[in-house]
């Protein structure tokens, strides 16, 4: 059947010519791992094939034992993974073996090449390579070329696949004798060392051994072939572990957390999931896709329910098997099984009390958590109303007391006399908020403030508007009446109270100089240091999320700001002063220092004034006459 005529050349998608040139051109110290990949691919085409022979039995009738072997030719010095899973065919090999047909591609690449021309540290690059899955494509690692042998269950024909790596493949009709796929690789000089058997044992036993079908070289059986899940905690090592996860979530790192559980009940499932110790690369990628695996039965059936998990543990990896959900209804069915939503939740409730658990048990290895995954665990504030008290209690928050996370509670206990409400400010960057002037008055009567800066905290704030009865108050919007908050630990000398009469000749003036670009102008509470600051007023959107609003295009205009004026401030009492003289209207000096103010509450606030060329002007004007 083979004839030349029928051989079809194909170049590689551009990105896949550019990882290939990546991939090839590396001497990674662990290049090995390019066996887990080939032999994970065999475990997924075996696991797709059990699949879909639960509705067409045919399928798997003549062959229903599935297994991976490994092949070693030592005289051709070449290596050979065959399974007898799915395989493919023709539009198969051609959208697969030759394209990579995922979002971010590029942005990926580029970030692959900047961590591998910055270092020479080659693990960084690999740990990008293997988060994206470029599974297959690692055989190029080690071998000049690779041929895939392939044929699809319920088909006659079988193709062959094969490429240098060098910007083309081929493909071409071919004879197998049934169904599976064997991939061929013709390896390099230097990675004779694959020909070894005990070298392809090792490798098999370090990378491999949870797969759930037997891997065999000649008559041996290299792996334990029970599907991990499956086995007694108790039995399970933390290399075991680490092992699987790599597998499963394509990743490199440590687990930071494992949660295997056993729940009998209406609904009975085991649980074998993963917390990564660093984030995953499409953590924010829109899909928000959730990454368990659902298995029925020890059958594999989705990759990404949906419906499984929630997306606010998208980081979550791992599988769920249940022997309770229908085999033999299609994905899209068992998705609205409300037997999944049942496994949802309970999978929800125990990873949010073992995130408890372990906060309240070692702070300083929960805080690595939350850099992680905070900003996105968070998002089950708003998402999650059943199960929001618990997130509550899990967060945890920067403040103005220190450098350690503190939980909600702490900071209730920690509230001063008088304190009717839990304090925050909101922005992008923690750096910049913690220099805001809006803190000042709280920092000099000891009481804390949150200090929120992922763009999520405006949003759960819309949700959650208090914590045991205390409600949440922003420091940038309404009044801040701190006269009634006691400060214990500092000795209570009344400090003079400033005149606040004599402000309102400054007020009017800035007022009518000003106009509508403030809402007004009042003195402020919060302010020490810094002369000015400007506040949302209280039936206002607040300042933060106006600007994350604006940046996402979703709102045009800015709303006015109030100006507050710190009556203590020397400038101020100065100003004031000369607004109180007479003939001070038409003084140009107030006129320029009305703006002059708003622009530097405004640079405060990390923005720019709002004419820059006035801006300098006014400066100079001023400037000029006090010398
Ligand atoms: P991934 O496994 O993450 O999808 P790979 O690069 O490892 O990425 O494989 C690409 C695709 O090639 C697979 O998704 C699968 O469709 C196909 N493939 C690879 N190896 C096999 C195999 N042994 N049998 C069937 N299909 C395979
Ligand atoms: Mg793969």
């Amino acid at each position: 059947m083979t004839d030349a005529a029928a051989k079809e050349i194909h170049s590689f998608q551009t990105e896949v010519g550019q990882l290939l040139d990546i991939v090839a051109g590396s001497l990674y110290s662990n290049q090995e791992i390019f066996l887990r990949e080939l032999i994970s691919n065999a475990s997924d085409a075996c696991d797709k094939l059990r699949y879909e022979a639960l509705t067409n039995p045919k399928l798997t009738a003549d062959n229903p034992d599935f297994k991976i072997e490994i092949a070693i030719d030592k005289k051709a010095k070449s290596l050979s993974i065959s399974d007898n899973g799915i395989g493919m065919n023709r539009d198969d090999l051609l959208a697969t073996l030759g394209t990579i047909a995922r979002s971010g591609t590029t942005s990926f690449l580029e970030g692959l090449k900047s961590a591998q021309s910055k270092t020479d540290d080659a693990s960084a690059s690999l740990g990008l390579i293997g988060q994206f899955g470029v599974g297959f494509y690692s055989a190029f690692m080690v071998a000049d070329s690779v041929d895939v042998l392939t044929r699809k269950a319920g088909e006659d024909v079988a193709w062959l696949w094969s490429s240098d790596g060098k910007g083309e493949f081929s493909v071409e009709p071919a004879e197998r004798g049934s169904r599976g796929t064997t991939v061929t690789l013709h390896l390099k000089k230097e990675a004779k060392e694959y020909l070894e058997d005990a070298r392809i044992q090792h490798i098999v036993k370090t990378y491999s051994d949870h797969i759930g079908f037997p891997v065999t070289l000649g008559e041996d059986t290299l792996n334990a072939a029970s599907a991990l899940w499956t086995r007694a905690p108790k039995d399970i090592s933390e290399e075991q572990h680490t092992e699987f996860y790599h597998h499963i979530a394509h990743a490199f790192d440590q687990p930071w957390m494992t949660l295997h559980n056993k729940v009998e009940g209406l609904v009975s499932y085991t649980n074998l999931l993963y917390i990564p110790s660093s984030p995953p690369f499409d953590l924010y990628e829109p899909e928000r896709k959730s990454h368990v695996k659902l298995y029925v039965n020890r059958v594999f059936i989705t990759e990404d329910a949906k419906g499984l998990m929630p997306a606010y543990l998208r980081f979550l990896r791992g599988v769920v098997d249940s022997e309770d959900l229908s085999l033999n209804v299609s994905r899209e069915m068992l998705q609205t099984d409300p037997k999944l939503a049942k496994i949802r939740t309970g999978l929800s409730r125990k990873v949010i009390s073992s995130l408890e658990k372990k906060a309240t048990k070692d702070a300083q290895d929960f805080a690595s958590f939350w850099e992680n995954f905070g900003a996105v665990f968070k998002e089950g504030l708003v998402e999650d109303g059943p199960l929001r008290e618990k997130i509550l209690e899990v967060c945890r928050f920067s403040s103005t007391h220190g450098d350690a996370l503190i939980s909600l509670a702490d900071y209730v206990e920690r509230m001063k006399k008088g304190q009717e409400a839990i304090y925050y400010i909101a922005g992008d960057d923690a750096e910049k908020i913690i220099k805001s002037p809006h803190l000042e008055g709280f920092r000099a009567k000891g009481i804390e403030v949150l200090l929120l800066a992922d763009p999520v905290d405006e949003f759960w704030l819309q949700h959650v508007t208090e914590f045991e009865a205390k409600p949440f108050k922003s420091i940038t919007r309404g009044a801040a009446d701190l006269d009634s908050i006691t400060d214990e630990e500092k000795s209570d000398d009344k400090k003079d109270e400033p005149d606040l009469q004599a402000l309102d000749g400054l007020i009017a003036a800035i007022k009518l100089e000003l106009g509508d670009i403030v809402k007004d102008v009042r003195p402020s509470k919060r302010l020490t240091d810094s002369p000015v600051c400007l506040i949302a007023d209280d039936g206002d959107m607040d300042v933060n999320l106006e600007r994350i609003l604006q940046r996402h295009g979703q709102l045009k205009t800015a709303m006015p700001r109030i100006l507050e004026l710190n009556p203590s401030h020397g400038i101020i009492v100065k100003l004031a002063e000369r607004a109180n003289r007479d003939g001070a209207t038409g003084d140009e000096l107030l006129k320029d220092s009305a703006y002059l103010l708003l622009d530097q509450a405004r640079i405060l606030d990390g923005e720019a004034p709002a004419d820059l060329s006035e801006f300098g002007r006014r400066l100079n004007s001023v400037l000029n006459s006090a010398l």
